[in-house]
């Protein structure tokens, strides 16, 4: 997919790009978690008061900035200390995959009965690809997946949670949350364990987002 210049950095300086009603899923999200005058407060705190009662709309265009993204995600942290913000950006995460499959799930594919009945590993497999390819194909947002016996590894190679973010400790939680639902979902009720092991904002190559095939206990 093509990318994008924001016109309102440097010209050496490329932007990359949510559509707009994925952006919207995001905002949705951390409005079930943290309410409405949540939501306000956080958009607030970052000096992104344009989004107030003003979410982006329900369409395809390349106009969510990753740099809004990732305020987003630090917004979290500095409303609510870091440790609440971690756990909350966790659970936004975790509602956006159902205001998500709202938006996005005939693109995935994996609604239908044919793949419901798929043996666990073939679902997680097939169901871990549709969301990476949902993300390479919709978005600007890169991901690359690996596999072993035991684990599958979510390569989030350009990251719109941590852009331009340094941080000590891995960061990109909403994503954490997003991967955790989606086994839950997609596994038809299984936890999985699912853990950021790498991140950009540490220095690290890519986001790495590791899942342990086999669910919790
Ligand atoms: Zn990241």
């Amino acid at each position: 997919m093509e990318t994008h210049i924001d016109p309102s950095t440097d010209s050496d300086h490329q932007s990359f790009f949510y559509p707009n009603r994925m952006g919207r899923v995001i905002f949705l999200a951390m409005e079930e978690i943290l309410g409405h005058s949540g939501v306000n407060a956080v958009l607030n705190l970052v000096h992104l008061p344009a989004y107030i009662n003003n979410y982006p709309p329900y369409n395809q265009d390349f106009s969510f900035p990753f740099e809004h993204i990732t305020q987003l995600q630090v917004g979290l942290e500095n409303a609510y200390g870091p440790r609440a913000g971690r756990g909350l950006a966790v659970r936004v995460g975790r509602a956006c995959l159902k205001y998500g499959l709202r938006e996005f799930g005939p693109e995935l594919g994996l609604t239908d009965l044919a793949f419901r009945l798929l043996p666990l590993q073939t679902k997680l497999k097939n169901g871990s690809e549709a969301l990476a390819a949902l993300f390479n194909n919709f978005t600007d947002q890169r991901v690359r997946l690996e596999r072993d016996e035991k684990y599958i590894y979510w390569h989030i190679e350009r990251c719109p949670l941590c852009w331009h973010r340094q941080a000590e400790a891995p960061c990109c939680h909403l994503a954490v949350g997003l991967l955790q639902e989606a086994l839950f979902w997609v596994s038809g009720g299984k936890y999985f364990e699912v853990e950021e092991k790498k991140c950009v904002a540490c220095g690290d190559s890519a986001c790495t987002i590791v899942i342990d095939r086999t669910p919790m206990g």
